[in-house]
């Protein structure tokens, strides 16, 4: 149990919008009304906040930020130079954000957000980390669905460190922000970074709904960029497969080499300049590939140096206060005196 049990909690929401006028003013309401219950119920202090981060919208979102505000809603805006894509905007947030525990979830209401509170249960409850997984995803379409899976799929075979079903509603502790903080990449992907910080994680299933206003805002575009980003930053597998490529033309081509040169020697069927061609064609490309490959397993140490990530992260250190009696030097001496005397 931690001591923030017995003083509430400050709880932090941090929500990313990009061109989100329709649905924000319902989001920032409903949003609003959790945290003033929980506070009317002294589970969270009078001091948790919603963070509305705009990230470089077109449309009024940041003028309906600060109007909320202003109108005294327990809101900051966060206002980001110029759309810079859900990961950074929700980054963003995450370092502003002042509470012990923030959570963070879409602007558009898919986020179940009765869910904020069993977070917080299980934030008391010790966990640091509090994923959100969807129960069902019958709110989204067969295409998002269906390629959704099969992402997941792909990135568990190529040995990432993935929850299935969990996207970016979550509750992280202070110090697992810290830590965060401490990956030095400026080109993120959190789904795969969050399982790397370890820490007591739990789960808290809820249901997906549709979105309450206006359009998706990842266009096939972004969502493809995400998908690219998940592989290239958590795993060199696709730089492996050249190499395991190369492995394999290479040693086909010996292969059809020694076909080759048999027809040529030993019959009479080849064509002039036949074996001379396609010899050194077969070898050439199969040495090609194997280099790219070998260059590809530099390029991925490099890849992954490059990173900085922190080599590990300390979850707690535990010393006890040291008795006198205990301490070497005494005993030590006490023995030195023993012996002397
Ligand atoms: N979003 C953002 N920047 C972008 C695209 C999206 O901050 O460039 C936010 C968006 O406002 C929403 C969240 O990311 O709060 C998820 O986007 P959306 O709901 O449109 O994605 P979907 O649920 O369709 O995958
Ligand atoms: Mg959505």
């Amino acid at each position: 149990m931690r001591s923030s049990d017995h003083a509430a909690v400050n709880l932090s929401i941090v929500i990313p919008c990009f061109n989100e006028e329709l649905v924000l003013p319902r989001t920032a309401e409903r949003i609003a009304g959790v945290l003033e219950d929980l506070c009317l119920r002294g589970r969270i202090r009078r001091s948790s906040r919603i963070f509305l981060v705009d990230d470089g919208s077109g449309d009024s979102t940041w003028r309906i930020i600060e109007q909320l505000t202003d109108d005294g809603w327990p809101i900051v805006g966060i206002k980001l130079s110029r759309n810079r894509g859900h990961q950074h905007a929700l980054l963003a947030g995450l370092h502003q954000a002042d509470g012990d525990a923030v959570i963070s979830m879409d602007a558009d209401l898919q986020h179940d957000p009765a869910a904020i509170e069993p977070m917080l249960d299980e934030y008391l409850n010790g966990h640091d980390v509090v994923l959100g997984i969807r129960k069902s995803r019958t709110a989204e379409s067969w295409f998002k669905r269906t390629s959704g899976t099969l992402y997941y799929r792909m990135l568990k075979g190529m040995g990432v460190d993935i929850v299935p079903e969990h996207a970016d509603y979550r509750l992280l502790s202070r110090r697992a922000i810290a830590a965060l903080r401490q990956f030095g990449e400026t080109e993120l992907f959190l789904r795969g970074i969050i399982p790397q910080l370890g820490f007591p994680t739990a789960k808290i299933h809820y249901q997906q709904a549709e979105r309450a206003a206006g359009e998706s805002k990842y266009s096939l575009a972004k969502m493809l960029g995400l998908a690219i980003q998940g592989v290239t930053s958590f795993s060199a597998a696709p730089l492996r497969f050249i190499t395991l490529l190369g492995v394999l033309v290479s040693i086909a081509s010996l292969g059809f080499s020694a076909y080759a040169l048999w027809i040529r020697l030993l019959t009479d069927t080849a064509l002039p300049g036949w074996a001379s061609t396609v010899v050194p064609m077969y070898f050439l490309g199969g040495i090609q590939l194997l280099c790219l490959g070998i260059i590809g397993e530099y390029l991925s140490k490099i890849y992954i140096e490059t990173k900085r990530r922190p080599a590990y992260i300390i979850e707690k250190v535990h010393a006890g206060e040291p008795r006198p009696s205990r301490t070497p030097s005494r005993r030590h001496r006490a023995a030195r005196e023993a012996v002397a005397g």
